[in-house]
């Protein structure tokens, strides 16, 4: 389910409607849509992935991840992790604790507040110290490998500031439909690029890896 709204603007976004909540309204669902949906389909699905946008930000997202629960449906939360006290506010609740994450870290922690907005750096760090509290197998952390964004400073920012044991997602960015039309003429790295920044990343991080 994509939760509609987001409080960033990452310039390589390709989620337009969802980010600008620009959505016919009879593709909307009201959480009485959903709980109808889940009564349908609960036996033939196993799990309600909340993603968005950025799901933190929706009132109706605790008592969306309740009801999937009830249903008997694995959740995972994916977050942009700049919302750490929304995201520990739904842990403080068994009915409402995603049973799995996936933490997007866009850029380096000190990065974050030239070029995702003001405060932001402070965030992502403040989420990145609560998952190193949770199992690392319940969590992912996910990367774009965004030319001017993210190269080998970066990822070695990155990958001091989060769990030695996590499971880090490396990913090739697609200069396709970018929120910020520059960054559709950002060449890509090449695979040879693309692994090196792995390899880098596996010498903080040794389940890191190109997904
Ligand atoms: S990439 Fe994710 S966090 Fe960034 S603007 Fe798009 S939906 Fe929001």
């Amino acid at each position: 389910m994509f939760f509609v709204g987001c409080n960033l603007r990452c310039p390589y976004c390709y989620n337009h409607a969802v980010v600008h909540g620009d959505i016919p309204q009879e593709e909307l669902l009201s959480l009485a849509d959903l709980e109808a949906f889940f009564q349908k389909r609960h036996k033939v699905l196993s799990g309600f992935v909340a993603s968005g946008g950025e799901a933190l930000l929706s009132p109706l997202l605790p008592r969306a991840l309740e009801m999937a629960k009830d249903f008997g449906l694995a959740t995972k939360l994916d977050t942009n992790g700049t919302l750490p006290e929304k995201l520990i506010s739904l842990f403080e609740n068994d009915e409402t604790r995603p049973d799995y994450l996936a933490v997007d870290v866009k850029t380096s922690p000190k990065r974050y507040d030239s070029l995702l907005g003001q405060g932001y750096g402070e965030k992502i760090l403040a989420t990145l110290d609560f998952l190193k509290a949770l199992d690392v197998d319940s969590y992912e952390i996910r990367t774009v490998l965004v030319p001017t964004m993210v190269d080998s400073r970066e990822i070695t920012e990155i990958g001091e500031s989060v769990s030695k044991d996590a499971n880090w997602f490396l990913a090739q960015f697609r200069a396709e439909n970018c929120l910020n039309p520059q960054f559709n003429d950002l060449i890509p790295y090449d695979e040879a690029k693309l692994q090196s920044l792995a390899d880098l990343a596996k010498t903080k991080v040794p389940n890191a890896r190109l997904r």
